[in-house]
């Protein structure tokens, strides 16, 4: 028996918890930087503390964002976001949990994800508690910054961008546009910052439900998403891994299959059955 066939056995049983992290990403041209191709970022994360504390930390983050965003905005679901839809839609996917702040499971048809670190197309005031579009602030960051365009060298996952300090430090930051002072902050966990413990709780609630739990590209290197594997592996659930090299969940791995989700999920969808989701971003044009 192959892992493959062993994959394909756990996940058409059913009620299969999916969670998932950038490397189900990277095959839509949004960088794995811990992934075996990205190795170490190029910088440091923004952590929450500098994002709130320092002006100039600030600046930077926004400057980087605002061009970092463009590759995101463009960002279609790959042939894996769309094999997971699949899996969900014959009924064999109890729920989805996210690391990643892309918006691609939704994009792909997946319904009820649950997106761990929030979304990056979502923007909170710190102050009021205001949720806009990233869409509606890209457009006022344009408006404040006519003429601002720098070569776009490398993008993170979280659409920050490689920028020179020079670059940085004509950009113009904005306030809230509804209480007119407020900071403005993607709504998006930062480092330093806690996922909200309501949901949390709601991923344990799913994975201690699960009959299996599927990890699709991530190298469970933070606590964040490891948890869960822990938690299911103490109570018995079987866990199977798809990621390009070696994760940090290994250990609790009854299967694990190293190779391309792009390959290997849409093989697992139609050796089930599973009939494709039309209609959806990113998905084949009928011929
Ligand atoms: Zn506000």
């Amino acid at each position: 028996m192959t892992e493959i066939d062993v994959l394909a056995g756990l996940v058409g049983a059913g009620d299969v918890v999916v969670l998932s992290g950038a490397g189900l990403s990277t095959e839509s041209g949004i960088p794995d930087y811990r992934g075996p191709s990205g190795a170490a970022r190029r910088h440091t994360p923004m952590t929450y503390q500098a994002f709130t504390g320092d002006p100039d930390a600030r600046r930077r983050y926004w400057a980087r964002s605002h061009l970092g965003w463009r590759l995101i905005a463009r960002a279609v679901p790959n042939a894996g976001h769309r094999a997971v839809a699949r899996l969900q839609h014959a009924g064999l996917v109890g729920g989805i949990i996210t690391q990643n702040v892309d918006g691609l499971h939704t994009a792909a048809g997946s319904s009820g994800v649950v997106e761990l670190h929030g979304r990056l197309d979502e923007v909170i005031c710190l102050d009021c508690g205001n949720l806009t579009s990233r869409e509606e602030l890209d457009r006022r960051l344009r408006e404040a910054n006519p003429g601002f365009a720098a070569q776009v060298a490398h993008v993170n996952p979280d659409g920050d961008v490689d920028l020179p300090d020079g670059a940085v430090a004509g950009f113009r930051t904005l306030d809230c546009g509804v209480c007119g002072t407020g900071m403005l902050k993607p709504d998006v966990v930062f480092f330093g910052e806690t996922v909200p413990a309501s949901r949390v709780a709601d991923c344990f609630a799913l994975v201690e439900r699960a009959r299996a739990l599927l990890v699709l590209g991530s190298s469970l290197t933070v606590m964040s998403g490891r948890r869960f594997v822990i938690r299911a592996a103490k109570l018995g659930i079987p866990v199977a891994i798809v990621n390009q090299g070696p994760t940090r969940g290994d250990g609790h791995a009854t299967v694990r299959v190293d190779r391309p989700l792009g390959e290997v999920l849409p093989a697992l969808a139609d050796r089930i059955g599973a009939p494709a989701v039309s209609g959806v971003a990113g998905e084949p044009a009928a011929v």
